[in-house]
C-alpha cells in the first residue's frame, strides 16, 4: 500500500479508522486516513504519509468506526431539565407539562445550564449538529444571547430557530373548549402563548438572519405548527425562508387529535393540514415537518411531489402514545426522512442510536410485508438526510473532501462489536452510545476520550444542580395544576381516540 502526500494545510489526521464513506461498503467499511485542514476535510486516502515538519495533530482511529457526525434534526433545548419527569401520557396532556406559559420567567443561569447540558448530551452521543427549535417565553434578547454564547463555547454546530405561533393552543385541540369548564380555560395553553409584545419573526430577521455570520451557527425558521399559525404567518415564514435560503422546521400530525382537528376545522382543504400548506405555497424543499405520524396516502404523495421533508422522532411518538409513522410508505414515495430526538421531557434521551434502532424497527412494523433493509437507511436518515433538511447537504453529513470535518469515532473494542458481522447493522441494532469516544466538530476535537475538551463537564453539572431547586419547585406547581385537569383531559382523550378520522389503513393497528 503506497502512501499519499499529506494535503496542503492539513492540521489533523484521523489515522486508520474504518470509515463510513459515501458509496462505500457500510457493512464492512475499509480503513482510511482522513486529513483535516482547519474546519474542512482536505482528503481521504488509504494512507497518508507520516507527518513531518509542520505541526499536525494525529488522532489514532485504529479499531474505531469513523462516521459523519449525527444530525439531530429535531430538538428543543427549553426543557432539557425535565428529562425523566414524566411517565407515558397522551401528547395533549404531556404538552401541559412541557411548555406551559405559567412557568415563571427563567433565570439566565438556568437558560445557560440547560443549553450546555443538552449540547453535552448530544455531543457525547455522537451528534455534531442539532436543530434547536427553541421557545423563549416570555422572549428576552438576553436569553437568546445566552443560548448562542453557550453553543459557541461548547463547540457544537447548531441549526437554530425560534419557535413561534399566533394562535392559542386551546383553539387547536378537538373538544377541549366544550369539555373543560370555562374557568379552567386559562390553564389550558398547551404551548407557550403567542408573543403579543413583539413581532418575533421580524425581530429574528433583524437580529439573526441579517446579522454577521457566527461560527457553526446556521439559521432556520420555526413556525410551531400550521394549526397554531395563521395563513398569513405561514406565508410570511416561507417568504423569509426563500429570501434568506434558510430551512423551515414545523410540527405536523404528531397525535391522532391533530389529524382529527384538521378534519373538523379545514373542510375547505378536505380536512388536511398538508393541503392547507399546499394552498399557502408552503410545501417546498425548504420545509421539514416533524413527526408526520398521521399522514394520509395522498398527503404523502404531496410531500413527495413538492420535495418537502419529514423529521421522525420515534422515541417521543411512542412515549406520548402518538403511534407509528408510515415509514415504509414515506420511503416508497421518496420523501426525505431525517431523524430527531425531540424534547427531553418526552423522548427523554438525546441519543441517535435509540432513534436509529426505533426507525429501523418501526419501518419493519409499519408494513407487514417484507421490505428493504433498514440499517443503512437509518444511518442515512441520521446523517446525510438531516444535513439536507438543514440546506447543508453539501456541507455536512458525509465524509468527503470539501465537507466540514464533523466526525464521530466509535471505539469497537467493546462487546457490541464482537464479532464484527456488519458495521451498519451493529451500529443501528447493537451500539447504544457506549462506544462514542472522540467527536470532532468543524475540525476541532470537542470530545476526546469521552470527555468534553471545550468546557469542564463538572462545571456544567454543578451549574445544573444550582438551578434545579427553582426548576423543581416550578415543575411541581405545574404538575399539581395538570392533576386537577385530569378528569377532563381523560374525557377529551377518550373522545379523540374514538372519533373516526377516515384515514386509509397504512398503519399497523395497535
Ligand atoms: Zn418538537
Amino acid at each position: 500500500m503506497s502512501s499519499e502526500p499529506i494535503p496542503h494545510g492539513t492540521t489533523l489526521i484521523v489515522r486508520g479508522g474504518r470509515a463510513i464513506l459515501p458509496g462505500g461498503n457500510w457493512h464492512e467499511p475499509e480503513v482510511f486516513d482522513i486529513a483535516v485542514a482547519g474546519d474542512t476535510i482536505a482528503g481521504v486516502a488509504e494512507s497518508f504519509a507520516p507527518a513531518a515538519g509542520a505541526p499536525i495533530e494525529e488522532l489514532d482511529a485504529r479499531g474505531h468506526l469513523v462516521l459523519p457526525g449525527f444530525v439531530n434534526a429535531h430538538y428543543h433545548s427549553h426543557d432539557v431539565l425535565a428529562k425523566g419527569t414524566l411517565e407515558e401520557v397522551p401528547l395533549e396532556t404531556w404538552r401541559l407539562y412541557a411548555l406551559p406559559p405559567q412557568y415563571p420567567p427563567r433565570s439566565m443561569e438556568e437558560v445557560r445550564a440547560r443549553t450546555l447540558l443538552g449540547a453535552l448530551e448530544c455531543l457525547r452521543s455522537g451528534m455534531t449538529t442539532i436543530q434547536d427549535m427553541l421557545t423563549l417565553y416570555p422572549f428576552e434578547d438576553r436569553h437568546l444571547d445566552a443560548v448562542m454564547q453557550a453553543y459557541d463555547e461548547i463547540g457544537i454546530r447548531v441549526v437554530f430557530s425560534l419557535q413561534y405561533a399566533d394562535r392559542k393552543g386551546l383553539e387547536t385541540i378537538p373538544y377541549w373548549k366544550d369539555i373543560f369548564p370555562q374557568d379552567l380555560h386559562p390553564l389550558l395553553s398547551t404551548a407557550a402563548e403567542p408573543e403579543r409584545r413583539i413581532d418575533l419573526l421580524g425581530h429574528f430577521e433583524a437580529t439573526c438572519l441579517k446579522a454577521p455570520p457566527r461560527p457553526r451557527v446556521h439559521w432556520a425558521l420555526g413556525p410551531s405548527a400550521p394549526e397554531r399559525c395563521s395563513s398569513a404567518l405561514m406565508t410570511r415564514t416561507m417568504e423569509l425562508a426563500r429570501r434568506y435560503d434558510v430551512p423551515v422546521y414545523s410540527h405536523i400530525y404528531e397525535s391522532r387529535g391533530m389529524a382529527l382537528q384538521a378534519r373538523l376545522t379545514l373542510p375547505e382543504h378536505g380536512g388536511s393540514l398538508i393541503k392547507r400548506l399546499a394552498a399557502e405555497g408552503a410545501l417546498d424543499p425548504l420545509l421539514n415537518l416533524a413527526h408526520s405520524v398521521w399522514l394520509a396516502r395522498d398527503e404523502i404523495d404531496l410531500l413527495a411531489a413538492t420535495g418537502a421533508g419529514v423529521v421522525l422522532n420515534p422515541q417521543g411518538n411512542l412515549k406520548t402514545k402518538c403511534g407509528i409513522p408510515p415509514i415504509r410508505a414515506l420511503q416508497d414515495a421518496g420523501v426525505r426522512i431525517a431523524l430527531g430526538c425531540d424534547n427531553c421531557s418526552c423522548s427523554d434521551a438525546q441519543n441517535m442510536f435509540m432513534a436509529m434502532k426505533l426507525f429501523a424497527l418501526l419501518a419493519a412494523a409499519s408494513d407487514p410485508l417484507p421490505g428493504p433493509p433498514q440499517a443503512a437507511a437509518a444511518i442515512g436518515a441520521a446523517t446525510a438526510a438531516g444535513a439536507q433538511s438543514a440546506r447543508l447537504g453539501h456541507v455536512i453529513g458525509q465524509i468527503a473532501p470539501g465537507y466540514k470535518a464533523d466526525l464521530t469515532l466509535i471505539d469497537m473494542s467493546d462487546p457490541s462489536w464482537s464479532p464484527l458481522n456488519s458495521a451498519a447493522r451493529q451500529l443501528v441494532h447493537v451500539e447504544a452510545g457506549r462506544g462514542v469516544r472522540h467527536v470532532i466538530v468543524d475540525g476541532t476535537v470537542v470530545v476526546r476520550d469521552r470527555r468534553l475538551t471545550t468546557i469542564d463537564e463538572d462545571d456544567i453539572y454543578d451549574a445544573v444542580e444550582a438551578v434545579m431547586p427553582g426548576f423543581r419547585r416550578d415543575f411541581a406547581a405545574i404538575s399539581e395544576r395538570v392533576k386537577r385537569l385530569q378528569p377532563w383531559l381523560d374525557q377529551a382523550h377518550q373522545r379523540i381516540v374514538s372519533t373516526e378520522i377516515g384515514l386509509e389503513r397504512i398503519y399497523i393497528p395497535f
